[in-house]
Parts: C-alpha cells; sequence; structure tokens
C-alpha cells in the first residue's frame, strides 16, 4: 500500500485543525503550508454532526471564530464568510452574538474551501500512529496508518480528532443499535421510523440530553419518552458574568499552566458549572414551557425521573431492561424501553488514538509543553501537538472555540522555531495575505 511524505500532518478537520491551517498559510513559510496535509475520516465537513440541530446556537460569541482573536484583518473571518454567502446584513440585523450551530458548521466548511495552498483531504481515517527513529534511537518522524491501508509520513503532527463518547459501563452487555450517544443522533434517528411508538429513555442531565429530548419530540412523534437524571432537577449552567467569561480568554491560558497542580484543580472546580452539568437558560425555558403545554392539553409522553441512578441494563428479548436506584430511598425498580439516548458527555481521559500512539512511545503519562507539544522521552527531531485535549494544564476553554485562533499561533511558530535551522531565509512569522500565496492544483479541498 502507499505511503507518502508531509512536513506537517493535521489530522481531523474540525475547528481545532482548520485553525491550524488558517495560521499555516498566514504566519508560515510558504513552504511549509504547501507541504501540509489535514486529514479527515467524515466524508464532508460538520461540525458536531451529531447534534447538527436545525435550531441548535453557538454558545459563544461568533468573534471567537477560527481566526478573528489572532487577527481580526483575516480574510477567513466568520463575517468574510457572512458577507461571501450574502447573510452579513440579516445577520447584524439579529441582533445576537451567537450563530446557529449550521452556520458555524457551514463556515468550517467554508474555510476549508477558501484554503490557498494547505490541503484538505475529506474520508480519510487515521486508524494508529506510531514514532519512527533512526539508528540512534532519535524520533524523527511519525507514521500515520490510515483506515484505506495507505500511511503517511510526517516530521510534525497535529492530533485534533476531538474527544471519545463516554458509553457508561452498564451498557456493556447491550447491542450497540439499542444505544444510540449524542455524537451519533442525527444519523442514528434519520434511520428509524417516524411514525412509530418507541419507548426511548434519555441519560444525562446537561445540554446535549436536553437537546436530544427536545430534538425526538419532533422526529419520533409517537414515542414515549423518560428522561433520567441523577440530580434531582434541571439546571442551568452558572450564571454567565463578565468576570468568569474572562477566564475563557486565550490571555488565561498561561495564568492557568503556570498554576501549581492544586491552584489549577481549583480553578478548574470552580469553573466546572460554567461549562458542565447545565443547560442553557433559553433551552431550560423551551423545556418547560413543553411540560407546560402538556399539561395544559392533557398530553403524557414525556416525563423527567430525578435522582435516579442507572445501575445496571439488560436485554431481554427485544426490550432494554433499565435497572433503576432512587437515590432519595433506595428503592429499585426497573424500567423498559427500545432505545437509551446517552447524552452522557466524553471520557475525561486522553482519546484512545492518544494513548495507543503514547504506548508505543513507553509514556506513562500524556503530557504537553505550553505550546502543546508532546513530551517524548528521550532526542526527537519530530514533533508531535495535541489540541482540544489539554483541560487539565492549558484550563477549562482548551476544548471550546474560545482558544483555537490563538493555539493555531502557539503551535505555528513553535513548530517554524523548530525547523528554522533547517530553512534558513525563508520568510517566517509575518502576516501574509493568503491571495499572495503560490495556487497549486492540489490546494484546497479534496472531495
Ligand atoms: C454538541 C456540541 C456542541 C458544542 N458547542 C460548542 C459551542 O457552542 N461553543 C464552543 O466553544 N464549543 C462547543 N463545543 C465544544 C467543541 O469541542 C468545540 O467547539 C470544537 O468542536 C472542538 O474542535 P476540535 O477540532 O478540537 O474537535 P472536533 O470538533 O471534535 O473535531 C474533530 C474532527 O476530527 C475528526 N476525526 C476524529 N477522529 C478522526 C480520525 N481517527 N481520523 C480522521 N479524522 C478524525 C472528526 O470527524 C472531527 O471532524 C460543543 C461540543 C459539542 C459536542
Amino acid at each position: 500500500m502507499t505511503n507518502r511524505e508531509v512536513e506537517l500532518l493535521a489530522i481531523g478537520a474540525g475547528p481545532s485543525n482548520l485553525a491550524l491551517a488558517v495560521a499555516l498559510e498566514e504566519l508560515g513559510p510558504p513552504t511549509l503550508a504547501q507541504n501540509s496535509l489535514v486529514i479527515e475520516r467524515g466524508k464532508d465537513i460538520e461540525w458536531q454532526q451529531g447534534l447538527l440541530l436545525p435550531w441548535a446556537k453557538s454558545q459563544v460569541s461568533f468573534l471567537k471564530d477560527l481566526v478573528t482573536l489572532r487577527n481580526p484583518r483575516s480574510k477567513f473571518s466568520f463575517l468574510n464568510y457572512l458577507q461571501s454567502v450574502g447573510r452579513l446584513d440579516s445577520f447584524i440585523n439579529m441582533g445576537s452574538f451567537t450563530p446557529y450551530r449550521v452556520e458555524i458548521s457551514e463556515y468550517l466548511g467554508w474555510v476549508a474551501k477558501s484554503l490557498s495552498t494547505v490541503r484538505v483531504e475529506l474520508g480519510r481515517e487515521c486508524l494508529s500512529i506510531e514514532p519512527c527513529r533512526d539508528a540512534s534511537g532519535t524520533i524523527t518522524r511519525w507514521l500515520t496508518r490510515l483506515a484505506d491501508g495507505s500511511s503517511i509520513t510526517s516530521r510534525y503532527l497535529v492530533i485534533g480528532a476531538g474527544r471519545d463518547a463516554y458509553r457508561p459501563p452498564v451498557f456493556d452487555g447491550v447491542p450497540e443499535q439499542r444505544v444510540i450517544h449524542s455524537t451519533q443522533y442525527r444519523s442514528r434517528v434519520a434511520e428509524l421510523s417516524a411514525e412509530l411508538p418507541y419507548r426511548v429513555a434519555v441519560i444525562g442531565s446537561a445540554q446535549s440530553a436536553a437537546e436530544m429530548f427536545q430534538a425526538l419530540q419532533t422526529d419520533l412523534p409517537n414515542c414515549d419518552i423518560v428522561w433520567i437524571i441523577r440530580s434531582i432537577t434541571l439546571r442551568a449552567y452558572e450564571a454567565y458574568n463578565q468576570f468568569t467569561n474572562e477566564l475563557y480568554f486565550p490571555s488565561f491560558v498561561d495564568s492557568f499552566f503556570e498554576a501549581r497542580p492544586e491552584g489549577r484543580e481549583q480553578i478548574l472546580q470552580e469553573m466546572h458549572r460554567t461549562n458542565y452539568s447545565g443547560i442553557t437558560p433559553a433551552l431550560l425555558e423551551t423545556l418547560y414551557a413543553g411540560f407546560y403545554l402538556d399539561r395544559l392539553n392533557g398530553r403524557q409522553r414525556k416525563r423527567i425521573v430525578g435522582m435516579a441512578e442507572l445501575t445496571a441494563a439488560r436485554t431481554i428479548a427485544d426490550e432494554i431492561a433499565l435497572e433503576l436506584t432512587d437515590r432519595r430511598t433506595g428503592t429499585v425498580s426497573e424500567l423498559r424501553r427500545d432505545l437509551v439516548f446517552l447524552g452522557t458527555g466524553f471520557v475525561r481521559e486522553m482519546p484512545a488514538l492518544i494513548r495507543r500512539m503514547a504506548a508505543t512511545l513507553g509514556l506513562d503519562e500524556i503530557t504537553v509543553n505550553r505550546r502543546y507539544r508532546l513530551n517524548v522521552p528521550g532526542p526527537a527531531t519530530a514533533a508531535c501537538y495535541l489540541q482540544g485535549v489539554n483541560e487539565a494544564t492549558h484550563g477549562i476553554a482548551d476544548s471550546l472555540l474560545s482558544v483555537v485562533a490563538n493555539r493555531a499561533e502557539d503551535i505555528t511558530r513553535d513548530i517554524i522555531a523548530d525547523r528554522q535551522p533547517a530553512t534558513e531565509g525563508q520568510p517566517d512569522g509575518e502576516i501574509l495575505d493568503g491571495d499572495t500565496l503560490p495556487w497549486t492544483a492540489e490546494a484546497g479541498m479534496v472531495p
């Protein structure tokens, strides 16, 4: 099977690596951008495609796009996207800082198509990564194997493949076709018959569970829904205020990184409910109105069961039997359902792809430096960067859009500094207008 070599390979074409592609074109020497490739396992570029619901909105300002906080004059801004699709005036007229999720998704696709030199290839799934060493044991390249049997070697590797979905262990013995994680919501619901009166359970008490609960009422209008939550009731994200929001600034990353371990722990704990375990006030209001209208109209097709611990799950014939333990009384009951929807979020530890790579490096602990470069044992002339999985060292905003533009600059500048001796004389570090870069037949997005 074929092996290709590029200077920089970025795995995943989500916001993190698309912001990187933009930074490479704007900040890097042309030779680096020309020899950079982003691979994406999806057939299209879509943002959070599992929950790409028509009414769902982004939770951060449109100004926290892939580039504006780093370079407000960039042609890759969300505003320029709006202008190019003819919606700038109506977006302004909406009077909202938070775009629909669907338009962020389209913006990402527009950025990928607008790249001049960095290539984006779709339908390419990375299966594994391992280091290549020379005779002295120095790591000189990364070998990335793809699902199509080919492989790519690169001196620089940037992993921005998101996080792994969390499926609670109680579902280990339950067939996959009965258990749907929020990351699969849209594609799996599309396979179901909208007319059937499914009995479904939604698990989890945060935003993704709430969005599925709401969407199911339209997508499977005859279904009977039980929403199982561990807490006593639903809660909003901790109220937005400008002081806590400052802790999502890219400039806060330094302050967080420099903190001692106890300090980082305290900050993450204090900020937890600003980003996790909550629901947006707007969605809570819609949900409550839905329950109220059911009371008004005498309908009984949905309910919330609070203080419920899911203690076991098994399949009996065509049903899933969920064992629920009431956290108030300790009473155990059984609930029979056809389908379970998991709004259980993501695994806290590093994604399996990164853990498997770390095992090939003999790493006990996976850590990155301030510029997101993986700390590897022994000598290396190759470098690997991790995006979006460094909350423990870089703060709560690490998995969010809030920092992608500046993080992309940190990584790009680290790579430029690292390759400097080999490429002396190349232009470096200045902001280039992407239009001035040479266009090649391979440039831009390859479907
Ligand atoms: C439903 C939902 C809503 C969200 N809303 C917001 C919000 O409003 N604001 C905000 O700031 N953050 C939000 N987030 C957080 C979200 O993580 C970030 O916005 C952002 O998507 C992170 O970008 P990323 O590129 O690091 O990862 P992702 O967006 O997850 O992108 C990773 C990409 O890598 C691809 N990929 C994965 N594995 C492989 C592989 N092995 N080979 C090749 N490609 C691969 C995936 O297909 C995907 O395209 C939301 C998250 C979810 C789940």
